[in-house]
């Protein structure tokens, strides 16, 4: 499975040709948007740090004692900090025990490898207490880190990784490792536009049966708004999808930040007429969205919490004469 995600692509191909060849850096940072498969690449790297294969070209072989055990979640060596379910951050504490155990011995005679999925939610303090174990590591400790967005990771750890950067997904890509997940052509053509290049995103949607209809939904309610009159319409059409309000809340919030972010890669009608607002606009929109979905967290009851977004989207629309 880990493997045959990987296909010929430009930055992980010369990662994995770096890894073949034995000469990994110490230090390791895979950035790139959610979903493009940033933690399946570490993953195998990591396995392939710690595969016994006697040819660095054959690692991960997949069938040493090393691989079965890294795939079976038992490789002794291979660190990860403890996050506690319900914790956002990775807390200074995780990464001193983390640090406590790098200062012992090796429990096997091989590479260590220090795995820090989603960096970004090191705090400063716990970045700062990793700084001197990845400025000198010992010649058989490698610290693999990926982040979404680098913009939260200090200056000091980034001067000390090798930085490479995943880049969303291609169409032609998407679609060939969607259809390897058994997924039909027309279901693929209807994710294909909504997945942002992210296969994490395209495979969700296409677990997901009322995916579809629920951006059928958020289109229809939020975007096609132009004037107050339409809120009471808007407002009804949500009412009828209540179980689903809070997913179609959710996409809103995923289209607008779409439009502020990739405006160009917006063809649908509804949406493409936003263009015209500009990025004060957006994030009027994506901040009272925000909002409503705070609301909704201490109980606010949909409707309300909708109605605020949906006056918010009406003064934008005239504003912008939509
Ligand atoms: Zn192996």
């Amino acid at each position: 499975m880990t493997e045959d995600i990987l296909c010929s692509q430009t930055a992980e191909d010369a990662l994995i040709g770096d890894l073949k060849a034995g000469r990994l850096p110490h230090a390791l940072l895979l950035s790139g948007p959610a979903g493009t498969g940033k933690k399946t690449l570490a993953a195998y790297i990591a396995k392939g740090l710690m595969c016994k294969a006697a040819q660095s070209q054959d690692r991960p072989c997949g069938i040493c004692k090393n691989c079965r055990r890294f795939d079976h979640d038992s490789m002794p060596d291979l660190i990860r900090p403890e996050v506690k379910s319900g914790e956002k951050n990775i807390r200074l504490e995780a990464v001193r025990e983390l640090l406590e155990i790098l200062s012992r011995h090796p429990l096997e005679n091989g590479n260590r490898v220090v795995l820090i999925e989603n960096a970004e939610r090191l705090t400063p303090g716990s970045q700062n207490a990793l700084l001197k174990s990845i400025e000198e590591p010992d010649e058989s400790t490698f610290f693999l880190f990926t982040a979404d967005s680098i913009r939260s990771i200090l200056p000091t750890i980034l001067s000390r990784c090798g930085i490479v950067r995943i880049a969303p997904w291609s169409i032609r890509r998407l679609s060939d490792e969607m259809k390897k997940h058994g997924i039909p052509q027309d279901r693929i053509d209807d994710i294909l536009p909504l997945a942002g290049g992210s296969i994490g995103k395209a495979l969700q949607i296409s677990q997901d049966a009322h995916f579809l209809e629920d951006v059928a939904s958020a289109k229809s309610i939020f975007f096609d708004i132009r004037t107050p009159s339409d809120i009471p319409p808007a407002l009804k059409a949500l009412r009828e999808r209540k179980d689903r309000g809070d997913r179609i809340l959710d996409i809103a919030e995923e289209e607008t930040e779409i439009l502020l972010r990739a405006p160009d890669s917006v063809q649908d009608p509804s949406l493409s007429a936003w263009k015209k607002a500009d990025v004060y606009g957006l994030k009027h929109i994506l901040d009272t969205i925000i909002e409503a979905k705070k609301y909704r967290k201490s109980s606010v009851g949909l409707i309300p919490s909708a109605e605020k977004v949906l006056s918010v989207l009406s003064e934008e629309a005239e504003k912008w004469q939509l």
